[in-house]
């Protein structure tokens, strides 16, 4: 993993002409938490590019950092542990970025976003507002430029922890998961919607999901966005015609159930996911949102949504 900061607060290297330097920190010499590595010394954080992340319940034992030729800083944890292996289950899920909640799922429960996040919202609205209105180049402005900062990162921090929480709970508990491939520039061109999904929440939550589906064995399934999971009654497989954004709750028309909105477009990307992994590989859709067959695939021969559901 690569490293970026300032140059004195690194580590200093003997001889500077060898053409790799590096040094070796014991368990004692470093603490590490939450993607955060603090070396002896320091007080700050490594600003780390990571190549990949480290699973959530691993501590590394050495960390060894090095610099290369071109003067390229470099860490590498080594890590004793591997991720336990999470118990065998035959559940499966389905994911929906909710309109109210932050997520849906197919089981009927909402998950909604972190309990601060609106009151942290206001205070950087107002902490934005009072930056705007600082004089240019004055020290209040600097002053409330670190306010500003300091208030994204603490949003940042409570989201991607909330999340972590989220995600490994949704892993553990399930084989399969199901999302549907929504692209953050198509939830952007509608205001409405923008506000009400946390996009960079939303992309967040699918590369943990990623990854902690690879570490533990479980399966993650994207289903192609044109997948009309919104408009499809998930009871029947009839096809609403049209679906506007602020209709929370929907009777189809063809059996008369009513939906939940959200809950029914989980459930149907549940079935969905769960309908081509039966169907094999080749049925699978493409994780990127332009292939073709995927999509022809899910639009054409998508069977009814009951197909495959799993009774609660
Ligand atoms: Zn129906």
């Amino acid at each position: 993993m690569a490293f970026r900061g300032k140059r004195s607060r690194f580590p200093r290297f003997k001889s500077k002409r060898r053409s790799r330097a590096s040094a070796e920190y014991t368990r004692s010499a470093f603490r590490y938490a939450d993607g955060r590595l603090v070396l002896a010394k320091m007080t700050e954080p490594l600003d780390i590019v990571w190549s990949r992340p480290l699973p959530a319940d691993v501590v590394p034992s050495t960390v060894t950092v090095s610099r290369d030729s071109a003067g390229r800083w470099f860490v590498s944890l080594l890590c004793e542990d591997t991720p336990a292996p999470m118990p065998v289950t035959t559940k499966a899920v389905g994911i929906d970025a909710g309109l109210m909640a932050l997520v849906a799922l197919s089981t009927g429960e909402r998950v909604t976003n972190p309990r601060h996040e609106r009151r942290d919202r206001e205070r950087l609205v107002r902490a934005q507002r009072s930056l705007a209105r600082k004089e240019k180049g004055s020290k209040n402005r600097a002053k409330a430029r670190v306010r500003v900062a300091r208030i994204h990162a603490r949003i940042a921090d409570r989201r991607r922890d909330h999340l972590h929480k989220l995600t490994t709970r949704l892993v553990r508990e399930n084989q399969t998961l199901v999302i549907e491939d929504l692209t953050v520039r198509n939830m952007l061109k509608n205001h409405k919607l923008a506000r009400a999904i946390n996009d960079v929440a939303w992309r967040e939550l699918r590369t943990m999901m990623e990854y902690k589906t690879a570490w533990y064995g479980r399966e993650l399934i994207t289903v192609d966005r044109w997948f009309p999971s919104t408009r499809l009654c998930s009871a029947c497989g009839a096809l609403a015609e049209t679906m506007p954004l602020n209709v929370r709750e929907w009777t189809g028309g063809n059996c008369g159930t009513t939906h939940d909105r959200d809950e029914n477009a989980a459930l149907n990307l549940l079935a969905a996911g769960l309908a081509v992994t039966a169907w094999g590989t080749d049925a699978r859709p493409q994780r990127e949102s332009s292939s073709r067959s995927g999509r022809s695939v899910l639009k054409q021969e998508a069977p009814p949504a009951t197909v495959g559901i799993p009774s609660p």
